[in-house]
């Protein structure tokens, strides 16, 4: 039987007043903050839990959906523009063109953390680390603030419109907004531990990978792709894991993952996956950690024996949490479908384009699959507006979708334009008096384009 404790009423100071709050500094928050802080007159609180900012930018991991499958750029306005001044300082490489992930733009995680700094600051947005939103501040359905706790305790920040960008929709559930879990058993998409090894030497893993596609299993794109010194993700090797699995290796996936890095002997691996994790639990999140730990060793041991040019590698830099794929999402009022995805739906309410397939690491398992869009989809701005509750916005990978449609809008292009977007309505909202529900989203799209979204005409 579960214990539980009384604890008194208590005063609660407020530290802040402010006309936007955007929960959470990942790349939908940042965009969110950005763009808000851009409406003049906008007074803008960005709260991060962690020390740094960026959430998923900071773990090594390319940035996708920047590219539709027919090669033209679908993320502009803000994104593009972050992109491009990391690009200028030699800290994002081109998006290159991927059969498999249709584009991949790498990034530099230090360099990230630091330009994501100087926006804020050159936007004017307040930022506020080392807090973690707890519960919400409610009048009736109405959100007036948030609850934040941190070495000082307790403290209330008010606010005329709020955004949760917490990834996991911490803001959304506190306020009482109906929520969905993962797939239809209730079991999300699995973390994963990142990590970098260098001093690999990668002009031979290319050779051995295009000159040897008999040995080298590589899924869907042909092996002489990875011949070229570009971007790229190596998704395949899955003799290589079934060999290895026979003299007694203990892997997680059926495939092998790794992605290049910013220097030439420098690749990320995205192979740890401890299955079941809900990381809204942090007994689970913690049990979950420590076993992607161990996988990880394993995972090097077995990239130094059976992938050509790891022999010499060794472990650089590890992310600095285990990155989360998908847990809550808001039920909006609209939810967006993996068949919409497949049909390129096209909304009038459209706040955006999205063109990444649907990719779902299995729940249950060791595998991955790719379904693709034709072309790109737009994002319906009534995925961002939760039922039920008034004064809220979500942006990022807990907006409306169903399971499916979440493993293809979840990742980083997409979540920087659904938080612009976010981030822009607030604004609109705070400066008019409404609620994200009453706003005119042709208002909202004229705003958008001036800031150089793409839009399909
Ligand atoms: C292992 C892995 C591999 C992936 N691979 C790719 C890839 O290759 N390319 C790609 O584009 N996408 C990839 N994704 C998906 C992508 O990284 C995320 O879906 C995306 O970052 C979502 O952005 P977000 O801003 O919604 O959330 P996040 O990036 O998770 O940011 C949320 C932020 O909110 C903060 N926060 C959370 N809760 C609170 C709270 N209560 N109070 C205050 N702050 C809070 C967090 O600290 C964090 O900084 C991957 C994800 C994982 C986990």
């Amino acid at each position: 039987m579960e214990k539980y404790i009384s604890e008194p009423a208590r005063q609660t100071p407020v530290w802040d007043e402010v006309d936007v709050l955007v929960v959470g500094g990942g790349p939908a928050g940042l965009m969110a903050a950005q763009a808000a802080a851009l409406v003049e007159g906008t007074k803008v609180l960005l709260l991060e839990s962690r020390g740094s900012l960026g959430g998923n930018m900071t773990q090594g991991l390319p940035l996708l959906g920047f590219l539709g499958r027919k090669g033209n750029e679908v993320i502009k306005g803000l994104p593009l523009r972050f992109v491009e001044r990391l690009r200028e300082r030699g800290q994002a490489t081109h998006h290159r063109r991927c059969p498999l992930h249709v584009s991949l733009t790498m990034i530099d995680p230090e360099g990230t953390k630091k330009l994501a700094w100087e926006i804020m600051d050159e936007s004017g947005v307040k930022v506020l680390m080392y807090v973690m939103c707890v519960d919400t501040i409610m009048d009736g359905d109405r959100i007036r603030g948030v609850i934040i706790e941190s070495k000082k305790g307790r403290a209330a920040i008010l606010a005329k419109t709020v955004i949760d960008c917490t990834g996991d929709g911490d803001v959304a559930s506190h306020a009482g907004v109906p929520m969905a879990y993962g797939n239809e058993k209730g079991i999300a998409q699995p973390p994963t531990l990142m990590f970098s090894m260098r001093g690999v030497d990668s002009r031979k893993l290319r050779n051995a990978v295009a000159d040897h596609p008999e040995i080298y299993d590589i899924d869907f794109i042909p092996n002489e792709f990875f011949r070229a010194d570009d971007n790229c993700t190596m998704v395949g090797f899955r003799n290589q894991i079934r060999e290895a699995r026979q003299q007694g290796y203990n892997l997680p996936v059926e495939r092998t993952i790794f992605m290049t890095g910013m220097a030439p002997d420098e690749w990320w691996v995205n192979m740890s996956r401890v299955n079941g994790v809900d990381a809204t639990d942090p007994q689970q999140y913690t049990k979950g950690e420590r076993i992607a730990i161990e996988q990880n060793s394993e995972i090097v041991r077995y990239l130094k024996a059976f992938i050509p040019g790891f022999e010499n590698a060794y472990v650089d830099r590890v992310a600095p949490f285990m990155g989360v794929r998908e847990t809550r999402r808001i039920i909006g009022e609209y939810i967006l479908t993996e068949q919409d995805i497949f049909d390129c739906a096209r909304f009038d309410d459209a706040i955006g384009v999205a063109a990444y397939p649907v990719d779902l690491h299995h729940p249950v398992g060791g595998d991955c699959t790719l379904m693709w869009c034709p072309d790109c989809y737009d994002i319906p701005y009534r995925s961002l507006v939760p039922k039920k509750v008034d004064g809220l916005l979500c942006a990022g990978r807990n907006i409306s979708t169903t399971h499916l449609a979440l493993a293809s809008v979840r990742v980083m292009g997409p979540a920087m334009c659904i938080g612009e977007a976010a981030g822009k309505a607030a604004a609109l909202c705070a400066r008019k008096g409404i609620t994200p529900r009453q706003l005119n989203t042709k208002e909202l799209q004229q705003a958008l384009r001036a800031e150089g979204v793409y839009f399909r005409d």
